[in-house]
């Protein structure tokens, strides 16, 4: 049974189009052109590809670090396709071994159930810098073994994501997690520029949140964050809600590594698509405060963006073509991980992984693997 979706406007990864159509049969797009028997379906707004966001701590009141569990995950992934991601790698930050090993215990249980719209893990430490800790547990940060490296190696976690501090940990183990096929991001880290270009030699393909909690650009010390920019094969996430970078310095860094570089991610926490404004995290509390959350010193604390909002923030306050906008938040993210022949763009042959969004860039219908969530 195959559905012929008409758009009003309809982006299919790479350009936009006026009133066309595109065929969904089973979990794949089977063409661009409407089929003979398909039922019709007509939708008043832009049909576009899903969004993949590479940085999710949480949503939906669950933090992934205290809701350890495919329910936990299920509940973020739910959060989180009401604002059109349809594909996500949660993401657990520093924590103690055996938090790790039930994350990955609950991530193996996902990615065997093939539950939808979750594609692997992000471990964000705990192999990190302590003066660009943010707020990641300093009694958590620590040098990494082979306890944390059998968890990263697993081959049954789907896509992995390891973000660690360059500085404190060897090239030659970031080596070796490239070659069990770890993606490796830099991030959270004070490292010189000289020590973050031989991680990327090693192998490492990827910087978390650029700018935030990460070595500054200057004039004679370039910093992670020159190092990121100056190099060219390398990916970028960006946190655009607007507090964690500036827009101006948002639009220089999309500059200088191409939308086909930079990544939108969230680093949402359990705050998106809750409506409580106070959250446990650790011993603390994660408070939110119009779209912004800290914890009691100040500190910003993740964000409670959605992929929605940064999409609409990335063209409404950085001015940056809508195309490029919902590039950065789709293909580019699947690139990062690989999945470009499958996700990031609405082609035949490619998974359904639909938003439709109206003209303020908000969410009103969502589809993952052509069934509407
Ligand atoms: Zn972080």
């Amino acid at each position: 049974m195959s559905i012929t979706y008409q758009a009003r406007q309809f982006f299919d990864g790479e350009k936009m189009h006026d009133n066309a159509t595109v065929t969904v049969e089973g979990n794949q797009v089977l063409s661009l052109a409407p089929q003979p028997g398909a039922q019709m379906i007509h939708l008043d707004g832009l049909l576009a590809p899903g969004f993949v966001d590479v940085q999710v701590n949480g949503g939906g009141g669950a933090l992934f670090n205290t809701d350890t569990s495919i329910e936990g995950l299920s509940r973020i992934r739910e959060a989180h396709s009401r604002f059109g991601t349809t594909a996500m790698t949660p993401t657990l930050i520093t924590d103690d071994i055996g938090r790790i090993e039930t994350a990955a215990e609950a991530m193996a249980g996902a990615i065997e159930q093939q539950l939808p719209g979750i594609l692997g893990i992000h471990f964000e430490g705990p192999h990190l810098s302590k003066p660009k800790k943010g707020i990641h547990r300093e009694k958590f940060i620590r040098c990494i073994t082979d306890a944390e490296l059998a968890q990263f190696c697993r081959q049954d976690l789907g896509k992995v994501i390891v973000t660690l501090a360059p500085e404190n940990v060897p090239a030659d183990i970031i080596a070796e997690l490239v070659s069990q096929g770890v993606h490796v991001c830099l991030g959270h880290s004070d490292a010189d520029a000289e020590t973050v270009m031989a991680a990327l030699e090693a192998g490492a393909t990827g910087f978390t949140h650029l700018y935030n909690a990460m070595s500054a650009l200057t004039s004679r010390a370039p910093g992670m964050v020159g190092a990121a920019m100056a190099d060219e094969s390398s990916y970028a996430g960006l946190i655009v809600d607007l507090y964690h970078v500036h827009p101006l310095s948002a639009r220089a860094a999309i500059r200088a590594k191409g939308t086909d570089r930079m990544m939108l991610v969230t680093d949402a926490m359990a705050h998106v698509g809750s409506d409580k404004s106070a959250l446990p995290f650790f011993d603390t509390v994660i408070q939110r405060e119009g779209d912004k959350l800290t914890i009691e010193d100040g500190t910003l604390a993740g964000s409670a963006l959605d992929m929605a909002s940064a999409v609409r923030n990335s063209h409404l306050h950085l001015g940056l073509p809508l195309t490029d906008c919902l590039q950065m938040a789709a293909l580019t993210p699947a690139r990062y991980l690989g999945l470009e022949h499958k996700l990031g763009k609405l082609l035949p042959g490619y998974q359904a992984d639909m938003v439709l969004l109206n003209d303020q860039q908000q969410v009103e219908k969502c589809w993952i693997g052509g069934q509407p969530v």
